[in-house]
């Protein structure tokens, strides 16, 4: 047999983690990696946080899992801090940003049937988003390789060019339920929307009563220096979907929305097994009490500020390197003017350096909230030594 018993649908490499250690991942052979990848945005807290790893282990060995069907406690605790803390007025937990963005969809919809707007179902959404990979959120991508091979795609999705507010205008219509959109599309390569086209696809949403749906999967949950990124463009959104760094490694996403938004959401009409139960619920709670506060927000604000500003120094040094930075608070995005997948390997392989590859020839920053001084100068000692050894590659 020649498949792989892990399904070959990742072109894996050949570091091997076994262990974390803070901000450094150890590979199996004993190499001590810099880890600006963070799992995807998902290791908030680093690898080894002693308040994330003990509310885990106590949870575990108290009570893992129960049904839906039973009164949660831990629950209503998480939920509770959520609301407290976001727009939002009730929360749906669920396993993954692929279903907290699916749940998402079925809020926006579900709020437009129970008006008896029955044909409003469809969103609007942006080229080169990335939503997760069901049907449903490969369906809002307009990304064709994500497509091919899973034809056909649900309905109800239309694509709009990204950060372009008088496309999005041109395209609603009497089937519009509303928006789909990340504030800063994160594989798309760090690409930060403008507070013009967020403030204006609110308005637009408020003047024909459509839901504004944001993708936070990515930059929420601390990333980019405020508990969620719309806070900074000044707009209240009516569903956000949130995973990645919220459950800080333990599978765990969410669907926010304000009331008004919710109210197609009753009874029977959606559910899942695993969503919310009480281990996750102990670890989203650890991470919540751990960065939902304006000592850590604005410690984070303070880091991005100061690796942005020693970056733009840096690439200054290499303009036949570099083009731009972008992002915002620790989500930050290095876009290459060379393929920037070479350097990336180039990094990981001879530096130790982890980040993560992106669209747009950009390599994603997505360190541990947690980082201190000492990772941040370790990042650019081996930032420079990669530049500086760097050979780019006959192109072929
Ligand atoms: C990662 C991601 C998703 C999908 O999350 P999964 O947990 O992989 O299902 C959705 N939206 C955005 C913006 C993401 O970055």
């Amino acid at each position: 047999m020649a498949i792989t018993p892990l399904m070959p649908v990742y072109p894996r490499c050949g570091v091997r983690p076994v262990r974390g250690d803070h901000c450094h991942l150890i590979d199996e052979d004993g190499t001590r990696y810099l880890d600006f990848a963070s799992g995807i945005a998902v290791n908030l807290l680093g690898h080894s946080h002693p308040g994330l790893i003990g509310a885990i282990q106590k949870q575990a060995g108290t009570l893992m899992h129960v049904s839906n069907l039973y009164g949660s406690p831990q629950g209503e605790k998480l939920a509770q801090m959520l609301v407290d803390n976001t727009f939002a007025d009730t929360v749906f937990f669920t396993n993954s940003g692929a279903e907290a963005v699916e749940t998402a969809i079925k809020t926006a919809r579900a709020y437009h049937q129970s008006i008896g707007n029955e044909d409003r179902y469809e969103l609007i959404t942006f080229t080169n988003a990335f939503h997760g990979r069901t049907m449903a959120t490969i369906s809002a991508s307009n990304q064709e390789k994500m497509h091919k091979g899973f034809m056909p795609l649900l309905e109800g999705f239309k694509y709009c060019e990204f950060d372009d507010l008088e496309m999005a205008k041109s395209l609603i219509g009497p089937k519009t339920a509303g928006f789909l959109v990340e504030p800063i599309q994160g594989e798309g390569g760090i690409r930060p929307a403008s507070d013009e086209f967020m403030q204006g696809l609110r308005a637009l949403a408020d003047e024909h009563d459509l839901m504004l749906v944001l993708d936070e999967v990515q930059c929420g949950v601390a990333r980019t220096g405020t508990l969620y990124a719309y806070e900074q463009y000044g707009i209240v959104p009516d569903i956000v979907a949130t995973a990645k760094g919220i459950g800080g490694g333990f599978p765990l996403g969410a669907c926010l929305a304000t009331e008004k938004a919710a109210r197609g959401m009753t009874f029977g009409t959606h559910g899942s097994t695993y969503g919310g139960n009480p281990l996750a619920m102990a670890a989203g709670t650890a991470v919540m009490e751990a960065v939902a506060n304006e000592e850590f927000l604005a410690s984070v604000r303070d880091k991005g500020e100061r690796i942005r500003t020693r970056l733009e120094q840096f690439i200054g040094n290499y303009p036949d390197l570099f083009e731009l930075v972008r992002g915002k608070g620790l989500m930050l995005g290095l876009k290459m003017k060379v393929e920037s997948r070479p350097f990336f390997v180039h990094l990981r392989d001879n530096h130790q350096l982890m980040m993560v590859a992106a669209g747009d020839n950009t390599l994603r920053l997505l360190p541990p909230l947690v980082i201190g001084d000492e990772e941040i100068d370790e990042f650019f000692d081996k930032l420079s030594a990669g530049a500086a050894d760097y050979v780019i590659p006959e192109a072929s």
